[in-house]
């Protein structure tokens, strides 16, 4: 490789060795069995390209690596299920964000994806910025398009209730949805809604960097675990989303046309509950 180009090229192979795609470097050897290395895949572009390897040669050189021989991954004491994020989220994170950045990114207007056009107000979230616990639901609905609050309908008051069986207040946790604005009829998101904006979810998530994650109903647990599997293969399991426990159990609508599963949700929460040292409230 030109020795103008390696220092830059060294920086990128430690780069994604961080985000556990290694082996990168050349003087490493690849696992028996795994094929070229990303970092071999990406020196060969680079030798042969004018600059350093971009993030897009980055995954493309992650596309084309050969699957590795099956082999037992590594146990986590918290993953049981998830998928983590992509390489592009990962690369999206951003240093010191903060929640009034990201609102300030939605901008008062936001019409980049077509949920825009039958909104009444951006819903963004609420809470505590520096929450331990962040609840995340699919959208808003009816009452909280029109207030511009996640969370204060019929169901909400029943997220509150949940909230403060656990002893805690409303303002204690963050409240926020994967989408912003109400989608029309309360449908569920749609795929191409989800993805642009989610990455606003993550930031949010990012600059709270609470000790858990709850996800209320599927369309969270799949946004953030990028699975499409159905929730009921892993409610009520811990699972990590960037280094966080996040939680998955039923949304509280669904709780309100299914009372029997209340039941099932207090399990869950009281599994939260342990982890935040929080004991229930006494009656
Ligand atoms: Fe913008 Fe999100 Fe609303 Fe779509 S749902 S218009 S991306 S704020």
């Amino acid at each position: 490789m030109d020795h103008t180009k390696r220092p830059r090229a060294e920086v990128w192979f430690r780069y994604a060795d961080d985000l556990g795609l290694g082996p990168y470097y050349l003087g490493r050897a690849p696992r028996l069995n795994d094929g070229p290395s990303i970092g071999q895949i990406i020196a060969a572009d680079a030798a042969a390209a004018p600059s350093s390897p971009s993030p897009e040669m980055l995954a493309a050189a992650a596309r084309r690596r050969p699957e590795p021989a099956a082999a037992p991954a590594p146990a986590s004491p918290l993953l049981q299920a998830a998928t983590g994020p992509s390489l592009f989220e990962a690369v999206e994170r951003i240093e010191g964000d903060t929640l009034e950045r990201v609102r300030g990114d939605i901008g008062p207007e936001c019409a980049r994806c077509k949920l825009h056009k039958a909104r009444t107000k951006i819903v963004f979230g609420v809470g505590n910025p520096k929450a331990e616990l962040v609840f995340v639901g699919e959208g808003p609905g009816r009452d909280e398009d029109a207030q511009g609050e996640p969370f204060v309908g019929r169901a909400g008051k029943l997220l509150t209730q949940m909230i403060e069986a656990m002893s805690l207040r409303r303002e204690d946790v963050y409240i926020c949805n994967v989408v912003k604005c109400r989608p029309p009829e309360n449908r569920l998101p749609e795929k191409d809604e989800i993805a642009t904006c989610s990455p606003f979810l993550y930031r949010q998530l990012d600059a709270i960097r609470p000790k858990v994650i709850c996800c209320l109903g599927a369309c969270s647990a799949q946004t953030l675990l990028a699975t499409t599997q159905g929730i009921s293969r892993f409610r009520g399991e811990w699972l990590d989303w960037r280094g966080t426990r996040l939680i998955a159990t039923y949304h509280p609508a669904y709780l309100l046309r299914n009372p029997s599963a209340k039941g099932e949700v207090w399990k869950d929460l009281q599994k939260v509950m342990a982890v935040l040292g929080l004991k229930p409230k006494s009656r």
